[in-house]
C-alpha cells in the first residue's frame, strides 16, 4: 500500500534530533511504499512564526536529503505535486479549519462557550491501535470526567493544535501518523475528532523518545540535541541518516553501516523498537569516520577546505597540489572534519605552537645535535619523497647509535607542533624540503644549549 505520511513540525527555530528522526522515519516509509512524504509547517502560532524558523527546518531536511513531494507551488494554495511544490503552511489554510468547525457546530458536535468553541468529547474510553506501542486504552482522567470537552477555537478566533492537526491529516488523506511518543496523550482527542468528521482515523505509530546516553531525557540544551550542530560541524549527512535510522529501528542482522537505498528497502513501521533509544555520540562519530573514509577525493577535499576555513586557516594561499597532497595524508585518519584543523592545520601556517609537554620531553639538549645531524642529512637529499626521507632517518639513527624513534619525536614536534598527526615521512615530503628544514631550524633555535 502506498502510504501518505507527513512531518508536521512547528517552526520553533530549532530542529531537535528527535524531530529529525521522526521526519526520517516518515520519509523512509513513504519511499519504502512508493507513497508520498508531505511536509506541513504547523505555524498557526503567529508569534513564533518567522521565516528564519521555517528555514531551520527546510535547510535541515534538505541537508539530510529528505525531499518532500507535495504542497502548494508558491502563490498557489491548490496543491500541486512533485517538483518545487510545498511545503504546506497551516497559516495559509485557515478557511479549511473554519469550514470544519462550522460543520461540527451545525451537527451539534461542538458548541460555543464564553466566546471559545468546544468540542464534545465522547465519554467512553477510546482504543488507540498503535503500530509500535500496541493497543492503548485511553479512559477519561478524573479531571476530564468533570468536563471532557476541549477547546478547538480560542475566544480570540485562533484554532487550536488538536483541530488543525486533525483537519489537515484528514484533508491530506494521511494514511499513517508517525510521530513522537510525546503526542500519544493527544491521540484519543484526535481519534474522536476524526470520527466526528465521519472519517476513520489514520493508523498511528508513536515513536519512542531519544534519550541521552545516560538515560535522561534529551532536552534542547543537551549537547547534540540540535540538528544544526551536525550541519555546522561538518558531519556527513549520510552518516547521520544511517545512525538515526538505526536508532530505534532495527532490520534483521546486526549491520551498522547501511546505505540509505538499502534502509528504504528494509524499512517498516512494526520493526520500530518499543523502548526509548539512547543517543550514542561516539557511535555516530565512528560511523561518520567510516563514511569519510569512503567518500570521493573531491568531496573530501571540498569538505576539508571548509573545515580549515571555519578554523580560520586559509588554504587558498597554497597551491592546489600542495593542499591535495596534504589532505591525502589525512584521509582515513579522522572521524570528523572538525578534527582536521588540530590534526593537520600545521600544513597551512608557519606559526607552529609546540605542545609544552612534548617539547619538555623531546626538545632536550641531548637531542639537539641529533636533530642538527638529521637536518644536514635531509638537506642533502635530492628526491624529497617519503621513502628516501625514511631511509635517511634510519641511517642517521644508526650512525648515532639510537633508535629511529629518538629522531622521529622531536622532528614531528618541530613540523607539527604536537605529538600526533599524519604519517611523519609523508608529511615531511608534503611540506617540502624548504619548509621542513626551516621548521627543524626553528626548533633547534628553541632548544637551550
Ligand atoms: N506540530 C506538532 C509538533 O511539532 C505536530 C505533531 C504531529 O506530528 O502530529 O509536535
Amino acid at each position: 500500500m502506498k502510504a501518505r505520511v507527513r512531518f508536521a513540525p512547528s517552526p520553533t527555530g530549532f530542529l531537535h534530533i528527535g524531530g529529525a528522526r521522526t521526519a526520517l522515519f516518515n520519509w523512509l516509509y513513504a519511499r519504502h511504499t512508493g507513497g508520498m512524504f508531505i511536509l506541513r509547517i504547523e505555524d498557526t502560532d503567529a508569534a513564533r512564526n518567522t521565516q528564519e524558523a521555517v528555514n531551520v527546518i527546510l535547510s535541515g531536511l534538505r541537508w539530510m536529503g529528505l525531499d518532500w513531494d507535495e504542497g502548494p507551488v508558491s502563490g498557489d494554495a491548490t496543491g500541486a505535486s512533485k517538483g518545487d511544490a510545498g511545503p504546506y503552511f497551516q497559516s495559509q489554510r485557515k478557511e479549511n479549519y473554519q469550514r470544519r468547525v462550522e460543520a461540527l457546530l451545525a451537527r451539534g458536535l461542538a458548541y460555543e462557550q464564553e466566546g471559545a468553541i468546544k468540542f464534545k468529547m465522547p465519554r467512553e474510553p477510546i482504543i488507540i491501535p498503535d503500530v509500535i506501542v500496541g493497543e492503548v486504552r485511553r479512559e477519561l482522567t478524573d479531571r476530564e470526567q468533570q468536563d471532557p470537552d476541549f477547546v478547538i477555537v480560542r475566544s480570540d478566533g485562533q484554532p487550536v493544535f488538536h483541530l488543525v492537526n486533525v483537519v489537515d491529516d484528514l484533508e491530506m488523506r494521511i494514511t499513517h501518523v508517525v510521530r513522537g511518543e510525546d503526542h500519544l496523550s493527544n491521540t484519543s482527542k484526535h481519534i474522536a475528532l476524526f470520527r466526528a468528521f465521519g472519517v476513520e482515523p489514520p493508523k498511528y505509530a508513536h515513536i519512542p523518545l531519544i534519550l541521552n546516553i545516560d538515560g535522561t531525557k534529551m532536552s534542547k540544551r543537551d549537547q547534540g540535541a540540535s540538528l544544526t550542530t551536525y550541519m555546522e560541524e561538518g558531519y556527513c549527512p549520510e552518516a547521520l541518516v544511517n545512525y538515526l535510522a538505526l536508532l530505534g529501528w532495527s532490520p534483521k542482522g546486526n549491520r551498522e553501516k547501511l546505505p540509505v537505498a538499502e534502509i528504504i528497502e528494509l524499512f517498516d513501521l512494526p520493526q520500530i523498537l518499543r523502548h526509548n533509544a539512547r543517543f550514542d555520540l561516539a557511535k555516530l562519530q565512528w560511523l561518520n569516520g567510516e563514511y569519510i573514509r569512503e567518500m570521493s577525493d573531491d568531496r573530501f577535499y571540498e569538505q576539508s577546505v571548509r573545515a580549515f576555513a571555519r578554523a580560520g586557516l586559509d588554504t587558498s594561499k597554497y597551491s592546489v597540489e600542495y593542499v591535495k597532497a596534504a589532505l591525502d595524508t589525512c584521509k582515513g585518519k579522522i572521524k570528523l572534519f572538525s578534527e582536521l584543523p588540530a590534526y593537520a592545520g600545521f600544513y597551512f601556517t608557519d606559526d607552529i605552537k609546540y605542545d609544552p609537554e612534548a617539547a619538555a620531553r623531546d626538545f632536550t639538549s641531548e637531542n639537539k645535535p641529533r636533530l642538527a645531524r638529521l637536518r644536514e642529512a635531509l638537506e642533502k637529499l635530492e628526491a624529497f619523497d617519503p621513502d628516501p626521507i625514511g631511509s635517511t632517518f634510519k641511517t642517521v639513527a644508526q650512525e648515532l647509535g639510537v633508535k629511529t624513534g629518538v629522531l622521529v619525536h622531536p622532528v614531528r614536534l618541530a613540523c607539527c607542533g604536537n605529538p600526533a598527526g599524519p604519517s611523519l615521512y609523508h608529511l615531511i615530503a608534503v611540506l617540502g624540503k624548504k619548509r621542513a628544514l626551516e621548521r627543524i631550524e626553528k626548533a633547534l633555535a628553541q632548544i637551550a644549549r
